[in-house]
């Protein structure tokens, strides 16, 4: 145990991404210095290598996280306001789907580039926060307390000695690597079979205000607005198979595929051949591990504990939760007047890592949802009858979708009433064909049946409401 009035330690993040810089700002904001350790170079000093931009959907679990920073209407100031899905059909038609009937309840498209530097910005005007570039982290001494690292503009090894450090070195972390070779520590990862690659359309007539997805079955394109109009797509694709990565390897092949499947896109994206084959196919992660934790020197924060793929659009808003629930626990420990930083690291481990394995399970599942199932008459049905529901039934009908992405209920929450909604739906739409001719009566039964009783199970969860 330490007084933290005495003296606030130095704290080591490795890792300036999205995570690592806005947990810089928050340990800053409450009295800590912290050295963050960086394998690139200053990403504000170079240009983005093409293909590799990346818009993230900002929600509401992220928004809170960036409000404790007073940095949530800067990036929303940035952002470009989402309110629904537009869908398009092989035939050009066009149907929007809005996330919410609350006009409140959107999503929002920010750069991750801009918000990362932003972030990391703002960390460095606090005076309390410097940024070692081009210095990678190798390895780690837990015994010494030593980081083994290579300072890549000297091309030389260093070992730096750390009080703590929090890995915040993405989905491929090397302090996770060193964790789990201790006893008692456990990691699974998985790599998706699909991959993904971004095309990018510089003057549209899109919608603006709406995430663009072209849904064919075994593969989809989405497309998100940027704030100077243009809007950054990403096709996904098996790596293998009869249309895959693999297969679409000339550029006659890709552009009949481009043409036929997508041609409303296509059409807006003369180079697309070309950007097909210059720009890098990324592959997608799923990592779970615990603890996350080693004593009271060593904690794993973000992607580098929680990698999920990013059909949820979740990844960053639930590795900037993840500083929500640090902070408020670091908060309460500070205002005890000591901090145990060992049983702080505990306890958010094991807050978080149901919640975190939930997210990680609903992303995969909405992939299969978005692949198989968006042009199924059946999923439709029980898509349309759950929007009866909530307009119906507010405050008793609540949707997997709209806690994940407008609530900061637990994750683990909205996994359980995800089900007990499949449930209800299950039930509501047998011989059905209209949703608007749902039997109500029925519903409210079900609904006190299946979904209220989860739903009371978490009332009494840590996690303040918003
Ligand atoms: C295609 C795609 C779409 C996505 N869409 C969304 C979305 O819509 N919404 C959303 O919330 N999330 C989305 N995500 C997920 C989101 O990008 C990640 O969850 C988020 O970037 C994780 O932040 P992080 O800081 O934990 O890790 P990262 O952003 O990966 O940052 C890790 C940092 O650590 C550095 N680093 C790595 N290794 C070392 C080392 N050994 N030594 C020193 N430094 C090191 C890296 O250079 C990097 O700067 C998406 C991801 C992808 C790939």
């Amino acid at each position: 145990m330490q007084s933290d009035k005495a003296k606030k330690e130095t704290i080591t993040i490795i890792g300036a991404g999205l995570v690592g810089s806005l947990l810089s700002l928050l340990l800053a904001k409450r009295g800590y210095k912290v050295r963050m350790l960086e394998r690139r170079v200053d990403m504000r000093k170079e240009a983005i290598s093409a293909g590799r931009s990346i818009n993230l959907a900002i929600s509401t679990r992220g928004l809170i996280a960036l409000a404790e920073v007073g940095m949530d209407d800067l990036v929303l100031q940035q952002a470009v306001p989402m309110l629904g899905r537009m869908m398009h059909a092989r035939d050009g038609a066009l149907t929007f789907q809005p996330y919410s009937k609350n006009p409140d309840e959107y999503i929002n498209s920010v750069s991750r580039a801009a918000l990362n530097k932003l972030l990391m910005t703002r960390a460095e005007a606090t005076g309390q926060v410097e940024i070692f570039f081009q210095t990678r982290v190798d390895g780690c001494d837990f015994a010494a307390k030593r980081l083994q690292c290579f300072d890549e503009s000297k091309g030389q090894s260093i070992e730096l000695p750390y009080e703590i450090t929090i890995g915040t070195d993405g989905s491929a972390s090397r302090v996770r690597d060193a964790l789990i070779k201790l006893p008692g520590y456990e990691s699974d990862s998985s790599r998706l079979d699909y991959g993904y690659k971004e095309l990018v359309i510089l003057e549209s007539n899109l919608e603006k205000n709406a995430l663009h997805i072209w849904p064919r079955g075994n593969y989809m394109l989405i497309a998100l607005p940027n704030f100077d109009g243009s809007f950054t797509c990403t096709l996904f694709l098996p790596f293998k198979g009869p249309v895959s990565f693999e297969s679409l390897d000339s550029q006659d092949a890709v552009r009949d595929f481009l043409q036929a499947e997508f041609a409303d896109a296509y059409a807006l994206i003369p180079d697309a051949v070309q950007q097909y084959f210059v720009n890098p196919t990324g592959h997608m992660d799923t990592v779970k591990c615990y603890p996350w934790h080693y004593a009271g020197d060593v904690l794993l924060l973000g992607d580098a504990a929680h990698a999920i793929v990013p059909f949820y659009g979740q990844g960053a808003n639930c590795g900037f939760e993840d500083i929500s629930v640090f902070e408020s626990m670091l908060s309460q420990a500070e205002a005890k007047g000591h901090i145990d930083w060992q049983k702080l690291f505990a306890d958010l481990g094991q807050e978080r890592k149901p919640n975190c394995d939930a997210i990680s399970d609903m992303a995969v599942d909405n992939f299969i949802e978005m692949r198989d199932k968006v042009g199924d008459a059946g999923f439709l049905l029980a898509k349309a009858v759950e929007k009866v529901l909530e307009r119906e039934f507010p405050g008793d009908y609540q949707s997997r979708y709209s806690l994940v992405t407008f609530s900061n209920r637990p994750y683990k929450m909205a996994q359980d009433v995800g089900a007990a909604c499949e449930r209800v739906l299950g039930q509501l739409c047998v011989g059905l064909d209209d949703p608007e001719r749902v039997d109500l009566a029925r519903a409210k039964v079900l609904i006190d049946q299946e979904l209220r009783p989860v739903i009371d199970r978490y009332r009494s969860s840590l996690t303040p409401l918003t």
